[in-house]
């Protein structure tokens, strides 16, 4: 695997290496919190759980690499996908990036410091419970964005 490029961060997408587009990311978790869609509307909304590959004490995968065996349908993230899915948060490095805009000072690349995801408010670290003991996910609905400085 080749060295990260200078402020990688700053390129175009679709200009980063698979290191760099892996390395992208904040860390957040959100995108691996269940969404509940609604049939009529399309509308999404997002509920406080996770995959149950999600370590929920620390919002990280606990098998990264070996996901898909354990979750089939997990989307790697291409930028096609990123360009086309409505539901990647707005506080989302790769969603923030497609639409031009530049890293929040939280984000680990630009703070140097993954605590900062958490202290943004942005990180679903202990405040979310696993698909293996939620239970029905209309029990489980949250706004993410109440209450968080992420979009700041
Ligand atoms: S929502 Fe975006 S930044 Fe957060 S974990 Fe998922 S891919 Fe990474």
């Amino acid at each position: 695997m080749g060295a990260l490029r200078e402020k990688f961060w700053e390129l175009p997408l679709e200009q980063l290496d698979r290191a760099e587009w892996e390395a992208l990311c904040d860390g957040c978790g959100r995108c691996c919190l269940h969404k509940i869609e609604d049939e009529d509307t399309g509308e999404i909304e997002d509920t406080n759980v996770s995959c149950k590959l999600l370590d929920t004490g620390t919002a990280q995968c606990r098998d990264y690499r070996n996901r898909k065996a354990f979750v089939p349908d997990c989307l790697r993230l291409t930028l096609k996908i990123v360009q086309d899915v409505p539901w990647l948060p707005k506080t989302c490095a790769y969603r923030l990036r497609a639409d031009g805009q530049p890293l929040k000072d939280w984000h680990p690349l630009i703070s140097g410091d993954p605590e900062t995801v958490k202290h943004a408010g942005v990180s679903v670290a202990g405040r979310v419970i696993s698909e293996t003991d939620a239970g029905p996910l209309e029990h489980h609905l949250v706004d993410w964005d109440a209450g968080s400085d992420g979009a700041k």
